[in-house]
């Protein structure tokens, strides 16, 4: 048989199988169910359980053990070792042979156990006069819970159906451990693979802020009701069918003219190769005549997969990994009839999403209401529907491994936003621990809140403008008693990907009136579509990219569509009715682009004029700053623009060569970079003398660090989310911006990877107001 572990393709087993030997693994199989079902205490289960498998396997040992918290293995349950051994022998993952299996999820098979390099003497156990070993990892959800094993006194390599065999018995046995039908977890505590454990995860920060709720997985998780074959036959023939069907679902699904050419294409494109892949199926095929039924065999062949993924860092490997455990689910869904997909009104109040990932229109279907917090396998913190959730003032936690696998729908969760932690089943103490700190975080705010009224000015009476990124009509809600000087970001995109179908001229015009009435007085920079990249819209054709990040989006995207900027540009103009309007445009990366899109404007208000319609009292028209080129098109660029607003999001991204979307990258540069910071000392300087204003609306805006370190570079006009208001804004009336210039003037020739570290302590040291944790050293 070709070996299951170490390889990436699905395995191709070409020998003969003893079958005389699968009727045995079957007839065993059959034996262990019942056993699960005769009411008896689940220790006197389990040692009934190893007694059966050491009978039928003709071994002399058959040893359970499970992992346990710190790492440890325990032994759970023996036949043929020491009695006294038991819950007493003890160790490490990777120390001895069944630590080794545990640490590598690999089977260990040997003649002669003690010349073995990994074996280990336990004198309590009296195994020493056992020669041959075979041990099987436990493995559930990706890890590895616990190790089966079979010993002999006799010297001899145990044959690839028996290693089968008691692969396949571990299979069940997780899966029985994992119910609590073996061990009582009210005695022993923390048990890995038992479902009930309370433990944490960690991620990283993608939106700070603390909540605590049950889960709701994006995807449900399918559960496997029937674990074995009542007849193999049968459970062959469904297999087959389920095959056939899900072939022809992947066929269809990659031929749908809705699916468009770009990388979504491609992702399905890959799947259904794999689902063709005659290895994939003939190994779960295997698995059915060793005696599981057929989604118990797809789940096996599934977590060997997902085992592999644990171990795997290149990112090429591990997306093929993923894709093969897509294809799993997929196929278990045709299997067992349960839904791939949620339908997002269904949501329960209090909930924390989790998914593998999200896309910002994934998220803004849901009910915000509903949603405590977020947490993604992958994400970053610059992806859009990161900003989206900072914009809902969602805690979002990224990069948490295994949290799908980890978390039952339903399970209590919590998150702590500010330093990472994903909580799952929480104690008593902790979740007491979790409401405590909403609640003072709820009355700090409160009180931070208070501050909305008082004026946006430092110490040395500098006054900064504050304003808000918006999306959608709810952002303006509260923009009378937000204290904010207006909307510095209007994300235009995000209510084009909200909706089913393009939104015609009157569906535009109708939208963008509505927000002027609700702003009032108050300005709004309306940023034209920046689409493309990770802002697709569901009903647009867009062609494959290899950088997407780099390609055709954004201002790009509109010239070489100008019908469509055009009728945006119109709606706009008639929404404002003869008000003042600003208008910018996205991923400007040359003075002609510019002047491309403004040539636009300019015929739109000629049509205004034809059509007998008002022209807006004063029009503003601006570029954002977000590649680099336009730095050094600036003396051309500031004569033509009535103001710059800086897009550190995709600025940093260019700048650094770093895509903002990439989870691998989301720590590896800083934005309180002295390269960075130089850039925008510059830029201010430029615009200054220019007489241009320039507001900054990225992400970093939005954090007071950061903040603190732009206006000590003299930026003047902030755009930051509605949460983050308050805390800037009683980051900035701490500051005495004089000598916090002047001692940034000094950091920015050094040439350190962060400043991040000096400015939190100079903070401290200067009793600037910054929230706790993230933010101080
Ligand atoms: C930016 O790039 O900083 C920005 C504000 O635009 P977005 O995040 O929408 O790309
Ligand atoms: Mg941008």
């Amino acid at each position: 048989m070709a070996p299951r572990h170490g390889a990436v393709e699905p395995p191709v087993g070409d020998k003969p199988r003893n079958y005389d030997q699968m009727a045995g693994s079957r007839r065993l199989l059959r034996r262990l169910i019942e056993v699960a079902a005769i009411p008896l205490e689940p220790q006197e289960r389990l040692d009934r359980v190893v007694r059966m498998i050491a009978t039928d396997m003709v071994a002399e040992v058959c040893s359970v053990y499970a992992q346990r918290a710190g790492d440890l293995l325990e032994l759970f349950a023996t036949e043929g070792l020491a009695p006294g051994a038991v819950h007493r022998v003890r160790m490490r993952v990777g120390e001895g042979l069944v630590g080794s299996i545990a640490a590598t999820g690999q089977v260990v098979n040997t003649a002669d156990a003690q010349s073995h390099p990994n074996f280990r003497y336990f004198p309590e156990t009296g195994e020493e006069i056992y020669h041959s070993f075979l041990g099987v990892p436990l493995l559930r959800s990706g890890r590895v819970t616990g190790v089966l094993t079979v010993q002999n006194r006799a010297p001899r390599h145990y044959s690839d159906d028996e290693v089968e065999a008691l692969e396949v018995i571990g299979t069940v046995l997780a899966e029985m451990f994992a119910s609590g039908g073996l061990v009582d977890p009210k005695v022993y505590g923390y048990i890995a693979g038992l479902r009930r454990e309370s433990y944490r995860l960690e991620g990283t920060r993608l939106v700070e802020g603390v909540a605590i709720g049950r889960a709701w997985l994006h995807e449900p998780q399918i559960v496997i009701n029937r674990l074995i074959a009542e007849n193999v036959g049968t459970e062959l023939n469904r297999l087959d069918l389920a095959v056939t069907r899900f072939r022809a679902s992947m066929d269809e699904l990659v031929e749908r003219p809705d699916l468009g050419s770009g990388e979504h294409r491609d992702v399905f494109e890959a799947l259904r190769m794999f689902a063709h892949d005659p290895g994939w199926v003939r190994r779960i095929r295997e698995t059915v005549e060793t005696g599981l039924s057929a989604e118990a065999a797809v789940r096996r062949v599934q977590e060997e997969t997902r085992l592999k993924l644990g171990h795997v860092a290149d990112p090429y490997i591990r997306e093929r990994l993923q894709d093969l455990d897509d294809l799993a689910n997929r196929l278990l869904r045709q299997l067992t009839g349960q839904a791939l997909h949620h339908d997002p009104s269904d949501l329960p109040a209090e909930t924390i999403l989790i998914a593998r990932n999200l896309s910002a229109a994934d998220l803004i279907e849901y009910d915000r209401s509903r949603i405590k917090g977020i947490v993604l396998e992958e994400g970053s913190r610059t992806a859009h529907v990161t900003i989206v959730a900072r914009a809902l003032d969602i805690p979002m936690l990224g990069r948490v491994d295994g949290a799908m696998a980890a978390a039952d729908p339903g399970d209590l969760l919590a998150i702590d936003g500010d330093h990472g932690h994903l909580f799952l089943r929480p104690t008593e103490d902790v979740e007491q621990a979790f409401l405590s700190s909403i609640m003072i975080r709820q009355e700090r705010r409160r009180i931070l809140e208070t501050q909305r009224s008082l004026p946006s000015v430092t110490l040395d009476r500098v006054s900064i403008s504050l304003s808000l990124n918006a999306a959608f009509l709810i952002d303006l809600a509260h923009l009378d008693e937000s204290g904010a000087d207006g909307i510095g970001l209007f994300r235009t995109e995000l209510t084009f990907m909200n909706r089913s179908r393009y939104p015609d001229l009157p569906a535009q015009t109708d939208y963008y009136r509505s927000i002027m009435e609700k702003a009032g007085d108050l300005p709004i920079l309306f940023r034209t579509l920046d689409v493309g990249s990770d802002k697709q819209l569901p009903y647009w054709r867009t062609p494959t990219e290899e950088n997407p990040a780099m390609g055709w989006r954004a201002i790009r995207m509109m010239l070489d569509r100008p019908i469509v900027l055009r009728e945006q540009l119109r709606a706009l103009l008639r929404a404002a009715n003869g008000r003042p309007l600003c208008v910018m445009f996205p991923m400007v990366t040359e003075v002609a682009e510019f002047e491309a899109a403004r040539a636009l404007v300019d015929r739109e208000l000629d049509r205004l004029d034809r059509d007998g319609l008002p022209r807006p009292e004063r029009l503003q028209v601006g570029v954002m700053m977000e590649v680099p080129a336009l730095f050094w098109q600036l003396p051309a660029i500031l004569r033509r623009v009535d103001f710059v607003s800086l897009g550190s999001n995709d600025l940093f991204q260019f700048l650094y060569a770093s895509d903002r979307g990439n989870p691998q990258l989301t720590d590896r540069y800083d934005v309180l970079s002295p390269s960075l910071l130089s850039f925008i000392r510059d830029l201010v300087e430029r615009c200054r003398a220019a007489g241009v204003r320039l507001s900054v609306c990225g992400e970093m805006a939005s954090r007071p660090l950061e903040a603190m370190a732009l206006i000590g570079l003299g930026v003047r006009h902030l755009s930051v989310t509605a949460a983050d208001l308050a805390p800037v804004k009683a980051m900035l009336r701490s500051v005495e911006i004089g000598p916090l210039h002047d001692y940034l003037t000094t950091l920015l020739e050094l040439s350190d990877h962060s400043l991040r570290g000096r400015l939190q302590a100079y903070a401290l040291d200067h009793g600037i107001v910054l929230p706790p944790g993230v933010y101080r050293p």
